[in-house]
């Protein structure tokens, strides 16, 4: 009947309709459904508006997920390349911006007009404004949504994670998930700016605005890219990266210099430039404001001629590293990712079927997966809706 179909989609996110075209291309009867006004919203806001569609070096370890192992099938049957492939093929323009990042030349509207143009090829059904219930999931599905009835023989779930409500997230999949006795790992945001509390801001928040380049560490990993002072506390992509694997508590490890030994450094410089204010130094690598701020803060500023040993190691502990002390996260509001999710052990790895609901997929960032910052979290939806796209 006109209401069945081989497969319904909820979420016309990323990995829905990889899944879908994969799915379509396949000869299955695809209805994709999104209760948005359209659909990829967040491709569309994705890489400041030009996505940042794959990483060229995307490898398990790019992933956090409780079993690590588990996105090595998905990820090693539909890599990067396969993506890249289907952009080239449809003349998007794209460069390397860098560490292997891909993004749209022009704009990230290229991706989902790619997207729906593969799904009209592959003869899949989309319909946005369309929140759905569901129903049942025994063998038949069945769904409720505003045209009515719908049945499926399979159902995947695409419905994403829980950042940036503004855009559309719910927890439809994480609460289908419950509903059900499929388990779901505490969720949190990830790759998100930290906050400071208000003392410890305060003779920061006037160096909103200014990166340093650091290895920034946290007990368990270590990023070197750059900071970004803000004026609620940090960001950029050193510690967005590290906002995934911080737990509240937990002091994140700043090396500012992170090319030299600052000890030795300066200890050089004592008897090359003794004359050379420490502020100048610092200045080279810090840029002038933070140097200043520095010395007014934490470290006297003098002459380096006239520094100590303990003068010296004094600076260096404010600098390598420098050890803050987040009191949050700015939280779903602005985050790019959840982490935790649909905890992957409930999951086949081939097919990202549900173990105990035959015919009951979860895909993409609904999933306890979650990647670094640069491409990796799109590769994992066009992977794992790939994965699901050959079975359902
Ligand atoms: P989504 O793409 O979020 O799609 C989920 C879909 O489900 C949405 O269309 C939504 O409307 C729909 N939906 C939700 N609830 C319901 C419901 N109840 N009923 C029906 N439909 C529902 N990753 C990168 O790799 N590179 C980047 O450059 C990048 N930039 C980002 C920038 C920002 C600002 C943000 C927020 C994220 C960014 N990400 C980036 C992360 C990336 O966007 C996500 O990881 C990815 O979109 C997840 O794909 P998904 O298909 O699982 O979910």
């Amino acid at each position: 009947t006109s209401n069945h179909y081989d497969v319904i989609i909820v979420g016309a996110g990323a990995a829905g309709l990889m899944c879908a075209i994969t799915a379509g291309q396949r000869g299955r009867r695809v209805l994709v459904l999104d209760h948005a006004n359209k659909v990829g919203k967040k491709i569309l806001m994705s890489g400041g508006g030009r996505c940042n569609f794959t990483n060229m070096y995307s490898a398990p370890e790019n992933f956090i997920c409780s079993n690590p192992h588990f996105v090595k099938s998905a990820l090693s049957r539909y890599t990067p390349w396969h993506f890249i492939e289907l952009v080239e093929q449809h003349q998007i323009a794209y460069h390397e911006k860098k560490l292997g990042q891909l993004f749209c030349d022009n704009s990230s509207k290229d991706i989902v007009q790619m997207l729906l143009r593969e799904c009209d090829a592959a003869g899949v059904t989309i319909q946005t404004d369309s929140p759905v219930q569901v129903l049942e999931t025994d063998e038949l599905k069945l769904l409720e949504s505003p045209q009515g009835r719908l049945q499926c023989d399979s159902l995947v779930i695409a419905t994403g994670g829980l950042s940036i409500p503004k855009m559309g997230a719910t927890g439809f999949g994480f609460e289908l998930a419950r509903r059900l006795n499929i388990p779901v790992l505490p969720t949190r945001a990830g790759l998100v700016p930290v906050v400071l509390d208000d003392h410890k801001l305060k003779p920061l928040v006037e160096l909103s605005g200014i990166s340093v380049d650091t290895v920034t560490e946290t007990d368990s990993c270590s990023f070197r890219e750059n900071i970004l002072f803000t004026h609620r506390g940090l960001s950029g992509p050193a510690i967005l990266q590290a906002s995934s694997y911080w737990q509240p508590g937990d002091a994140l490890k700043i090396d500012m210099f992170p090319d030299i030994d600052l000890t030795a450094y300066l200890t050089e410089m004592r008897r090359e430039k003794p004359k050379t204010a420490l502020k100048t130094l610092l200045a080279d690598k810090l840029t002038r404001r933070v140097a200043q701020l520095w010395c007014e803060q934490w470290i006297e500023d003098k002459p380096v001629g006239q520094l100590s040993d303990s003068d010296i190691e004094q600076v260096v502990s404010h600098c390598q590293p420098w050890t803050v002390k987040p009191s949050g996260t700015e939280g779903y509001r602005t985050a790019e990712v959840t982490l935790g999710g649909i905890d992957t052990d409930a999951l086949s790895s081939k097919t990202m079927a549900c173990k105990d609901h035959p015919g009951l997929y979860f895909i993409g960032e609904v999933v306890d997966v979650t990647g670094h910052l640069g491409g990796h979290n799109f590769q994992w939806a066009w992977a794992s809706g790939h994965a699901a796209g050959q079975f359902v």
